[in-house]
């Protein structure tokens, strides 16, 4: 679904593409963020000048729609996992920070404390997929990674003009730890993603006392 973000000097046009599927555009040029050709469809879509990618599971990198959408200038930023299985311009972990095409992009935690898969392993261990912080026009967005509502969070409060927040068991965040995530954030906008189903007016009812905070999918 496409929405507009205003910022400084402009507009940030973003699609919400499926899943952790996220384009936007700026000034002309197209960053993506996870494309996964089982929630959309990659082939004819515009060609990527940066793709972030969070982490290699394969819902977050896939071959399938990356081929559709790079060319040989596409530059991939990702973590160490997804730079291990293919050609990565910039390899990034929490706290590293680097500027690209005038957007300047920070590499943050994303993991699970709660969510562990049978083995009794956190489906996301700490240090392994990121989040990334852009900077652009003045307009900081957060995309958060497969992550739940992690105590580094409060550290980004007013801080964040848009974030995209996962919500889908077991793998990311309940309702009400998504609610508590965006309490912590305080972003202007923020946008659910990663669902396997989605009950906006429970959610918005849920935040209904922040009102200067928008809901959009
Ligand atoms: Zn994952
Ligand atoms: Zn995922």
């Amino acid at each position: 679904m496409k929405s507009m973000i205003k910022t400084a000097q402009g507009q940030i046009e973003v699609n919400t593409l499926g899943h952790a599927g996220i384009l936007l555009t700026v000034d002309g040029k197209n960053i993506y963020f996870d494309p996964y050709s089982e929630a959309a469809q990659y082939k004819g879509m515009p060609i990527a000048d940066v793709v972030l990618i969070t982490h290699d599971h394969y819902d977050h990198y896939d071959i399938e729609a990356l081929r559709h959408i790079l060319n040989p200038n596409t530059i991939i930023i990702a973590n160490a996992d997804v730079a291990r299985l293919t050609d990565v311009a910039h390899v990034m972990s929490y706290g590293d920070k680097i500027e690209v095409l005038g957007i300047e992009i920070e590499a943050v935690p994303a993991y699970n404390i709660e969510h562990r898969n049978d083995e009794g392993n956190h489906f996301h261990p700490r240090g392994v997929g990121n989040g990334y912080l852009l900077t652009v026009d003045g307009c900081t967005l957060y995309i958060a990674g497969d992550t739940e509502n992690i105590p580094e969070m409060a550290a980004l409060k007013g801080k964040v003009d848009v974030a995209f927040l996962p919500k889908n068991l077991p793998y990311t965040m309940s309702d009400e730890m998504w609610v508590d995530a965006v309490r912590m954030i305080e972003p202007r906008v923020v946008y659910p993603i990663h669902y396997f189903e989605l009950d906006m007016e429970s959610l918005k009812e849920a935040l209904k006392d922040m009102s200067n905070i928008e809901i959009r999918k």
